[in-house]
């Protein structure tokens, strides 16, 4: 707890609990730094925080947004407002666009996308990362004031990327105090350009690990040294991934961001009126902080979940089931088969299971107990209780539900969903150039079809926003597969930044490692050692 500030006690929104029943009542720091609950669930605030006074947000710059909104979760006990503030424009003047998240006009009909990806790393995860970096900087900091040598807190955090993650993690960490940062990829399976963004980082905590084998062979050791007693003695490892929920806390800020660019743009859309909200999905952080922008009080008509073959939460959405394999192999005699997740042109979407969904199915297991009539402990209770089922399930036969139609339809009221194929993201990438001479990544590109389909539902006078998620430079090999027969393009003009022309020419560290979690064991904590030596001679 701060010394220096005697804030307000906190409010409900500013004391977290896990999916899964086993903690209550944490503050926002403990969540922050322990990522994942004991028990295995996800950290959230007790209640969503209702913003009354939303409309007289209209005219603030987006870290002032962030700022009211970061308020209503962080109690001024834990961080006073004066470090807020601070941690917030630390965090934001990182971005290329003054306006952070700016918001483009892309067609005549009502369709806007939202770019995400002014960050350092080029992808919408640096508005999550970038304060997340800092606040982990700013509670090391304080734990460790006055402290010396072997009794000061050192982080340790270890993650696994396919590309997007980790760039991001490496930006967000690079140079922080008291923080160690590994990142394992699969040596030789990341876009050369995401390689690149990572391993040039040559800061001393910043640690790239190649791993001979697969992106899942990477996460597989990431989780065996998460569960190692051994590795958990020795160092204190914390967690980047879209668990974290100060992650989805800070993607809320762009949901309200863009809405109020909306009325600021369009002379048909006024304060109060209803827009749609089409994300590119995959671990179902991104929309989640959409749906906590709604229940806060955003006036929105629905949020489409956009997915790419990797469907389990179109599958979800269309049938009331969330299972890993769509059909079980006939082969296998029922038993689930051999996890399969496609490979698809919007890799940082091919996921198998989507973390926070679990957050989702707390909040509408808690509003189907509400129906019952009980008081909200006892709702609360019975959601810990409800997730905790369901995601046995999901361990023990790959799958859940069909939940209570009850909760389905309650779901839909909010979220809508669908599904792109690969041959179907390229088409949008090549009929969006020929329109509106606009280059979309692969990511966005699905999020773009699929609200292009969601205007046809609707009629073009619905208001439509669709999250762009990566710069298009950072997918190069679609990108420039879409668009090679069209006149004039030319990726290096056109697309490419000159900071990612100048990649190849700068230093690089990353060191190869077998595909063996005990070597990488041994790599971490030697890394570790390195850099608390390096830090307590500094
Ligand atoms: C991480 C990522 C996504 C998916 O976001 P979730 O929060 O996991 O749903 C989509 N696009 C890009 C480019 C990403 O990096």
């Amino acid at each position: 707890m701060a010394n220096e500030s005697a804030g307000a006690a906190p409010t409900e929104s500013q004391r977290y609990l896990s999916t899964r029943g086993g903690d209550y009542d944490l503050s926002f720091e403990t969540v922050v730094l322990k990522g994942l609950a004991a028990d295995g669930g996800l950290f959230l605030p007790h209640e969503i925080p209702i913003a009354a006074d939303w409309q007289s947000w209209k005219d603030l710059s987006y870290k002032e947004l962030a700022f009211e909104i970061f308020s209503l979760y962080i109690s001024s006990s834990e961080i006073p407002s004066e470090d807020l503030k601070e941690i917030i424009d630390r965090s934001y003047s990182t971005f290329r666009e003054e306006e952070v998240t700016p918001l483009v006009h892309l067609q005549d009909d009502n369709l806007y996308l939202l770019e995400l990806f002014h960050g350092p790393s080029y992808s919408f995860k640096d508005c999550a990362l970038q304060f997340l970096g800092n606040l982990f900087e700013y509670f090391l900091v304080r734990k460790n004031h006055g402290k010396e040598g072997k009794d000061r807190h050192h982080l340790t955090v270890v993650g696994a990327t396919s590309g997007d993650t980790g760039s991001a993690a490496i930006y967000g960490l690079r140079g922080k105090k008291d923080v160690s940062v590994v990142i394992l990829h699969p040596k030789g399976r990341i876009s050369p350009i995401q390689e690149a963004q990572m391993t040039t980082c040559t800061d001393s905590n910043v640690h790239n690990l190649a791993v001979t084998g697969t992106f899942d062979d990477c996460q597989d050791i990431v989780k065996t040294l998460f569960g190692d007693a051994d590795t958990n003695q020795t160092l204190k490892l914390g967690a980047v991934n879209s668990i974290n929920a100060s992650r989805v806390l800070a993607q809320i800020v762009f949901y309200w961001y863009s809405y109020f660019s909306l009325v600021r743009k369009s002379s048909s859309f006024k304060l109060g009126d209803k827009v749609r909200f089409v994300t590119p999905t995959g671990n179902f952080g991104n929309i989640l902080a959409g749906y906590y922008a709604t229940k806060m009080g955003l006036p929105a008509d629905k949020l489409v979940v956009a997915t790419n073959e990797n469907d389990i939460l179109h599958r979800f959405w269309t049938t009331g089931r969330y299972e890993k394999n769509g059909v079980q192999d006939a082969k296998s005699n029922g038993n689930v088969t051999a996890d399969a997740c496609k490979e698809t042109y919007s890799p940082a979407m091919d996921i198998l299971v989507s973390s926070n969904f679990e957050r989702l199915m707390w909040f509408l297991a808690k509003e189907y107990a509400a129906t019952l009539g009980m008081n909200d402990q006892f709702n609360k209770k019975q959601a810990g209780q409800e997730v905790l089922a369901w995601y046995k399930s999901l361990k023990t036969t790959g799958g859940f539900g069909p939940v209570h139609k009850d909760i389905l339809e309650n779901g839909r009221l909010t979220f809508e969903s669908d599904r792109v194929s690969d041959v179907e993201t390229l088409e949008t990438i090549k009929s969006c150039y020929q329109k509106n001479k606009y280059v979309l990544d692969p990511h966005s590109a699905v999020g773009v079809t699929a609200a292009q389909r969601s205007l046809a539902r609707t009629g073009p006078q619905t208001h439509h926003i669709s999250l762009s998620t990566a710069h298009p430079a950072k997918f190069s090999d679609v990108v420039q597969s879409a668009l090679k027969n069209e006149a004039g393009f030319n990726f290096e003009e056109q697309v490419l930044p000159d900071e990612f022309k100048a990649l190849s020419q700068k230093e690089t560290r990353v060191a190869t490692v077998e595909n063996s979690w005990e070597k990488v064991r041994e790599i971490v904590k030697s890394y570790v050692e390195e850099d608390l030596k390096a830090e307590s001679s500094a």
